[in-house]
């Protein structure tokens, strides 16, 4: 095999770089003393991008690349990657799914558990010591009873719908088109998803097409029982609306693995008790990160020895 270049614009899994090292070159900006230098006199020969988080990858770097074939992305959504640009170029962009789909469903329903039983703020009564001097209040809510409205019934929304059916928790669902394989009520928008619901499960890619779907008037809809949880995109929420909504018991509370600015967010979502902060921590396990690392590596490795890759997502379809 050819050795190719591959670029890394920023850190990644250890395991990313230990895979390709071998194989590639790699040209390794995060760390070095003059990213442009580097990146200029590389840029040439450059056939291959290993990303992931939040390092874009836009427009203007895939135009400085004129050899570039790949972009391999960690994690399966891609939102930093500009895959339609991608696609004008014959270049693809792959990224990191089935790998990563239970961790996330676990983490989705054990943040959907922490937010209706309150787990964080009794976990804060024992450790404060206000438990001696009284028992943590009964709560308001509670999954008995509720219907879960999942945004996005793709490989992970499928996933946290089977831990709902287990839990005897009703699953109703909107995508922008109903899926044939399942028999759980279909709603052809978010809002009147969120008014036949009391509990909205946000499971969808970020990007322009989802900006804000949930916003003042979906929270309205979704009532003054309503929980939202968010392990999808930070951006498919307003977190203005949000707070605003929390404030004023428009909606009773929400778990949020995920923000419109990470690692930043809104202070004012901390002084809520009943709310869930978590720190986009979905797939965050060793063992699955390092599937998703070696996933990675894998599709680069596929690419460049066999001219396919493995897991190209749908603007860049492979054949082409
Ligand atoms: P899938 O592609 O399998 O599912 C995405 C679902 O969203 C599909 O059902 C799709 O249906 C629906 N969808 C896409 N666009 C829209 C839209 N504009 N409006 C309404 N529905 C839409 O992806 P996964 O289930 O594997 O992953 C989903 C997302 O979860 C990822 O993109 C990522 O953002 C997030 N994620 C978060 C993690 C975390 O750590 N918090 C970890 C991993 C993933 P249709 O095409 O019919 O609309």
């Amino acid at each position: 095999m050819d050795r190719a270049t591959i670029l890394i614009p920023a850190a990644m899994n250890p395991l990313v770089t230990e895979g390709l090292s071998s194989r590639f070159e790699l040209i390794r900006l995060d760390g070095a003393p003059d990213k442009e230098k580097l990146l200029a006199e590389a840029a040439p020969r450059i056939r291959g991008i290993a990303c992931g988080g939040h390092a874009k990858v836009d427009a203007a770097l895939i135009d400085r690349l004129p050899k570039l074939e790949i972009v391999s992305n960690f994690g399966v959504g891609y939102d930093a990657v500009d895959a339609r640009h991608a696609a004008t170029r014959g270049i693809l962009v792959t990224n990191t799914p089935d790998v990563l789909t239970e961790e996330v469903a676990d983490t989705a329903f054990g943040l959907l558990l922490m937010t209706v039983r309150e787990l964080s703020a009794a976990e804060r009564w024992v450790r404060s010591g206000k438990w001696l001097d009284k028992p943590y209040p009964l709560t308001p809510t509670t999954l008995r009873d509720r219907t879960l409205g999942i945004v996005g019934l793709g490989r992970i929304g499928l996933a946290i719908a089977r831990r709902a059916e287990a839990f005897g928790v009703k699953v109703a669902y909107h995508n922008r088109r109903p899926s044939p394989d399942v028999a759980y009520d279909y709603y052809p928008d978010v809002l009147s998803l969120a008014a036949a619901v009391d509990t909205l499960m946000i499971v969808v890619p970020g990007g322009d097409a989802t900006k804000h779907l949930v916003g003042r008037e979906v929270l309205e809809a979704l009532g003054p029982k309503g929980v939202l949880i968010n392990i999808g995109r930070g951006s498919v929420v307003d977190e203005k609306a949000l707070v605003e909504a929390l404030r004023s018991g428009t909606i009773h509370s929400a778990g949020l693995d995920v923000f419109e600015e990470e690692p930043c967010f809104p202070q004012e979502l901390a002084s809520f008790e009943r709310v869930v902060l978590l720190p986009h921590v979905g797939s965050g396990s060793i063992h699955t990160r390092n599937r998703m690392a070696q996933l990675v590596v894998d599709n680069l490795v596929s690419w460049f020895e066999t001219g396919k890759p493995l897991t190209p997502v749908a603007e860049t379809p492979f054949p082409r």
